[in-house]
């Protein structure tokens, strides 16, 4: 088989490109980085490692499908971050909408027979169900009447829809996981693109480095939501291929969790209590979210992401503590 990863210098992509390596696939791996800002690069002879291209330009994909017959693609590259990032770039955000539109509608051009994968996201569901830190945990079909995240949510919905008429006009065989927020080693911990878990981790450490005892919270810290470890987003994306199902699957923890009863995790991995200094002025996203996992259990014979939220934040800490003791 061989395969190509979009994204591969990211986070997801990274584990992704090693995962399938491992498992003795040809893995083509790309990304608008160059390798020396990739998260991981894996020397290993199965794997090439493509020069920088930006892949919101359709000459880049078409001359990239033309190169070699894949089989499957897996596109994970997207210009994104936490929250911070997302409310305060809605226009970049949305430009990635291109990477699937291009993929899309070059394979439709070369008559392409490979199977490709888009990862949407949470942030694709109404932000107007999504008030209240007492969450009915949200089910596929919730997406529409639309209201997602700005910007980034509607980049979301759109390569969705284009992804889904590939598989109803095109025939094509496709698949689409919203992921619900993914944490692990090897993902961004600094620079303004990083997520709660990673943030959390980094302010901690940072905290008793400095002597300071204190930690900066966005929001009121009662916001509600699920983190899923790595590992569990890799196995999802493996047992969404097993299944036969076209349309968005959920793929997230139902380990619903305050921001503060993270960070009373995380406290309690790194040995320490911290004084919890609020900003309530900072983004935040929406209130509260769960992810119902009915459907991804109907498709793939019961199985849900299951690795506890302590155990996957004791592996984040520990890397993050590493790269910033390094
Ligand atoms: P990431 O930012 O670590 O990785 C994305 C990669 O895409 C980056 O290396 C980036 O350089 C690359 N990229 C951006 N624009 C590109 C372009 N024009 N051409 C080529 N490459 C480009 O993000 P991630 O956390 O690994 O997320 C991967 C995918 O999963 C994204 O589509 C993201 O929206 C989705 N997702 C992630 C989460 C999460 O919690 N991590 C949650 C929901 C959805």
């Amino acid at each position: 088989m061989n395969i190509l990863v979009a994204g591969a210098g990211g986070f997801i992509a990274g584990h992704l490109v090693k995962s399938l390596a491992l498992q003795g696939y040809d893995v083509t791996a790309v990304d608008i980085k160059s390798q020396d800002q990739w998260f991981q690069v894996h020397n290993l002879k199965n794997v090439e490692t493509l020069p920088k291209s930006d892949l919101r330009d359709k000459r880049v994909v078409k001359s990239l499908l033309k190169k070699r017959k894949y089989t499957r693609i897996y596109n994970l590259a997207c210009n994104m971050g936490g929250m911070g990032f997302i409310q305060n770039n809605h226009i970049d955000c949305l430009e990635s909408v291109y990477i699937q539109t291009n993929f899309i509608t070059a394979m439709r051009e070369q008559q392409s027979s490979a199977s490709i994968f888009y990862s949407s996201s949470a942030c694709a569901y109404p932000q107007d169900i999504q008030q209240d830190v007492n969450v009915t945990a949200i089910k596929e079909s919730d997406a529409y009447p639309a209201n997602p995240e700005d910007g980034y949510g509607w980049e979301k919905l759109f390569s969705e829809i284009i992804t889904q008429y590939g598989a109803k006009n095109e025939s094509m065989d496709v698949r689409i996981a919203r992921f619900h927020n993914c944490y692990g080693p090897f993902g961004t911990w600094q620079g303004g693109r990083e997520k709660a878990p990673a943030a959390l981790c980094r302010k901690v450490i940072e905290a008793q480095k400095n002597k300071t005892q204190e930690i900066e919270i966005w929001g009121d810290g009662k916001q509600t939501r699920s983190f899923m470890y790595i590992d569990d987003c890799l196995e999802g994306i493996s047992r969404l291929w097993e299944s036969d199902y076209r349309d968005p699957v959920n793929l997230g923890s139902s380990e619903l969790v305050t921001i503060n009863q993270m960070v009373d995790m995380i406290e309690q991995i790194a040995g320490t209590q911290l004084e919890r200094k609020y900003l309530l002025d900072k983004p935040q996203g929406v209130r509260g979210r769960n992810s119902d996992n009915t459907l991804i259990k109907k498709i793939t014979g019961g199985w849900e992401p299951s690795v506890k939220l302590f155990h996957g934040l004791e592996k984040t800490y520990s890397w993050i503590f590493d790269q910033m003791h390094q």
